[in-house]
């Protein structure tokens, strides 16, 4: 199967079963927006209380704000949004489709590194156990062609971004022959830029009403209450504000899912800094936050970071961690040095003075600003992409059997167990209620009493389940359940009251926290 198959099968598998609707499916769907179902909406909230402990509580210097979504529309042109939070994009005019311009390019330099790969497994077929991968990449003229072929892209790119120079990108796509993937021609039309934000107006047209604009990033928020949260928490710098919080970008193309969404999440941090400590900072918070993406289990191996070549005018530093989703490695987080140009802008706006005073070196300043900046959707395709498997099963008369198990972190799982009475009667359903009644104030239980318990264990692997609890008729005699392993799928039987010490060791939050 191709990646691109799992990938569909996937999406398949968040509808079925729960986890993501397309919105508003009563009436045809709407562009690249989503609706979270019963199971999706769990695990969102997992990975959202995952990231808010890591950062809030875990730190005694990071504390949470929760911004309004509408805010004073002065605050978008002092950001830099209104001039140019733009994209670049461009028609293709056999099939009419719309593309944003650098992400054509970009798919072109993947290409290129998709050569390299290939060029790599070819070899190591050929020479088996004594294949040199380091020696080969470094030696190989195929593989510094198709480097260098990336690497001359990848610059005239960036300069033609960072020129704002239009012509050269859709040069640079004429160059490299990229044809539209619908009509297979290069048939372009000339660049424009589109304003990426949404606005609606405020207030009624008999005051007069005013442009407001929904908000395209959390961060502003921040930045506008840096004061209020300093003062009031009597924070001293280094500190840092972290924020949970929907935006809107009018995306050009909205493709994969939930990877690029309309309206979508995400989990911010500014972290506030003594200007010339910023880059010691940034290093700091790259190392920080990968480990946080590794502790889930995936594979460090499906990790790099990609530090920008464009940076934008008032930052000194950036890179993104990328994971290797089905379709390619992609971004899922940002992590930016942004100097003190915002607080700078807002101060410059707003006509008010936004300094920090350090009682230590009795000096003031406009604090340099760290941030990371991650989607909750797009952590959320990582976590299920990489948990979605489908399995060959030996039965055990010999025959084959398949199933689809979401082997999801523990700690991230909508559902924690699963309490399954054998049959419904001779008081099992009571019992697995009682159990379930123990267990639900610390742990999200589910009662299943429908079809065989086969059937059960597949439908609680699909959801990613980690333990299925069976109520038998022994459970009444002795207080003992057997405790069933998704992963594993071995069975044990176990007292009832050794199981909440059980799911507290395997699926609290608290045992991930505890190894960052
Ligand atoms: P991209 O280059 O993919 O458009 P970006 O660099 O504009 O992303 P940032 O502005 O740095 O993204 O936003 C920080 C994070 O917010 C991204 O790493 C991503 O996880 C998430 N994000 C941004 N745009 C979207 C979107 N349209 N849908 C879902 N998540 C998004």
């Amino acid at each position: 199967m191709t990646q691109e198959d799992v990938f569909k099968r996937l999406v398949a598998h968040c509808k079925e079963y729960g986890f993501v609707f397309p919105s508003s499916e009563l009436y045809d769907g709407l562009g690249a927006v989503y609706d979270y179902g019963q199971y999706g909406a769990e695990l969102k909230n997992n990975i959202k209380r995952y990231w808010w402990e890591a950062m809030v509580h875990l730190h005694e210097n990071i504390v949470g704000l929760d911004s309004a979504i509408f805010m004073h529309p002065t605050i978008w042109k002092a950001s830099g949004h209104v001039d140019a939070f733009n994209d670049p994009l461009i028609d293709n005019k056999d099939s009419k489709k719309r593309y944003r311009a650098d992400v054509l390019i970009e798919e072109q330099i993947a290409k290129y590194e998709a050569q390299v790969e290939k060029d790599i497994d070819k070899a190591r077929k050929r020479f088996g156990d004594s294949f040199d991968e380091k020696l080969f990449r470094e030696t190989s003229p195929q593989v510094s062609a198709h480097l260098a072929k990336r690497d001359a892209l990848q610059k005239r790119m960036a300069h033609a971004l960072n020129a704002n120079d239009l012509g050269e990108l859709r040069q640079i796509i004429i160059d490299e022959q990229i044809v539209c993937p619908v009509s297979g021609t290069t048939n372009w039309t000339e660049v424009r830029q589109f304003n990426l934000m949404f606005s609606t107006d405020m207030g009624s047209t008999a005051e007069g009403s005013n442009r407001i604009y929904l908000r395209p990033e959390t961060a502003q928020g921040i930045f506008v209450n840096f004061l209020n949260v300093q003062k009031t928490g009597r924070m001293k710098i280094p500190f840092g504000i972290a924020q949970i919080g929907k935006a809107f970008r009018n995306e050009i193309v909205a493709r994969q899912f939930i990877f690029r969404m309309r309206e979508f999440e995400q989990m911010e941090m500014q972290f506030f800094v003594k200007p010339g400590t910023e880059l010691d900072w940034f290093a700091k918070w790259k190392e920080a936050r990968l480990q946080w993406h590794q502790l889930l289990g995936f594979g460090k191996a499906n990790y790099r970071f990609h530090d920008h070549d464009k940076l934008a005018h008032y930052a000194n530093a950036a890179t993104d961690i990328e994971y290797k989703f089905p379709f390619g490695f992609k971004e899922v987080e940002g992590i930016h040095s942004r100097t003190d140009f915002d607080l700078s802008q807002h101060q410059k706006y707003s006509g008010k003075k936004i300094q920090y005073f350090d009682a230590e070196t009795n000096e003031s300043y406009i604090p340099y600003v760290v941030e990371t900046s991650i989607g909750v959707d797009r952590m959320f395709l990582q976590v299920v992409s990489a948990s979605y498997h489908e399995e060959e099963l030996t039965k055990e008369d010999g025959s084959k059997d398949t199933r689809v198990v979401l082997r999801l972190p523990p700690a991230l799982a909508p559902v924690k167990l699963a309490v399954m009475p054998l049959v419904k009667k001779d008081g099992l359903p009571d019992k697995a209620k009682d159990i379930i009644d123990r267990l639900k104030y610390d742990f999200n239980c589910q009662y299943d009493e429908k079809d065989s318990i086969g059937k059960r264990y597949r439908r609680q692997d699909a959801i990613g389940t980690p333990f299925c609890v069976t109520v038998d008729h022994h459970s009444i005699e002795d207080n003992t359940v057997t405790i069933r392993n998704r992963d594993t799928m071995s069975q044990q039987r176990v007292g009832i009251d050794k199981l909440a010490d059980i799911l507290k060791e395997k699926t609290a939050l608290s045992g991930l926290l505890k190894q960052l």
